[in-house]
């Protein structure tokens, strides 16, 4: 038997300590630990009692719960993670009325200070229009939620194609370097995807290498980077001409591009 424990995958960027926390079937929660603050914030709560034992193990005091978009798979734990103490929960404002009480409502693209450490808020309409992401520019860390998985990207449940081509090319321009922890393990049928839309990409064909040899011996695949995301998510790649030919659109606008790949996986 495995123990809580030595489940925990933990990532170190700079005084940060982040770790990934499996929840439902294939959710990711975020732990993630300041060292310098102290601070120790939950990015999204899918169930409570992954988080609460990994908290247990870890020996951390959860002080903050951020919150990327109101479906149940990222908030059903929240009234009880909050009931651990103090808790700040913060989400956007615009959609608080669907969802857990927040402590603070934040207006996409403000610049929340967590323990004296940035934190930016990006809107990122498409999966749903109320979505939001963290991004940390120092040291350089990103909490994606549904809007982008590994070689893939969330469902237009709400929003438009339009809105999420936009939101991603939002992302894709941060730093190469920006670590990405995203909030579903999809990437083995992300992977298979891929395969089909950009079937000349060898960068592509490696990371699927990759990450079978990691699924295989019972690894996480999060996280990821922007720059590894812009050469092998087939959904960032929507603006290259080789992948508009290939999916028959050689001459249409990215967008148009992107939504094209969208309706493939959808369809899938
Ligand atoms: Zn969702
Ligand atoms: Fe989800």
């Amino acid at each position: 038997m495995v123990s809580a424990l030595t489940a925990l995958e933990t990532t170190e960027a700079g005084s940060l300590k982040i770790v990934s926390v499996p929840c439902l079937n294939d959710n990711f929660a975020y732990l993630v630990r300041d060292d310098v603050s102290g601070n120790v914030a939950v990015i999204d709560a899918p169930e409570a009692e992954p988080i609460e034992a990994a908290l247990h193990a870890l020996g951390w005091t959860l002080t903050h719960i951020f919150i990327t978009h109101h479906h149940n798979d990222h908030i059903d734990g929240v009234e009880r993670l909050r009931e651990l103490g103090d808790i700040t929960v913060i989400g956007s404002g615009a959609d608080a009325n669907r969802l857990p009480i927040l402590t603070h409502a934040i207006t996409p693209g403000d610049t929340w200070s967590w323990g004296g450490r940035q934190v930016r808020v990006i809107d990122t309409p498409g999966h749903t229009v109320g979505h939001i992401v963290y991004h940390l520019p120092e040291p350089g860390v990103l909490f994606s939620g549904d809007t982008m998985f590994a070689m893939g990207c969330g469902r237009l449940f709400e929003g438009t194609a339009q809105q999420m081509w936009s939101s991603l090319c939002t992302l894709s321009s941060l730093p190469d370097d920006t670590i990405v922890f995203f909030g579903h393990e999809y990437t083995a049928s992300n992977a298979d995807f891929a395969l089909t839309v950009d079937p000349q990409n060898a960068a592509l064909h490696a990371r699927v290498k990759d990450v079978i040899a990691t699924l295989n011996s019972g690894g996480r695949t999060t996280p990821t980077t922007i720059g590894l995301e812009r050469q092998t998510n087939p959904f960032l790649r929507a603006a290259a001409p080789e992948v508009a030919a290939l999916v028959g659109l050689p001459d249409a606008d990215a967008e148009i591009v992107f939504a094209e790949i969208r309706r493939r996986k959808d369809a899938g």
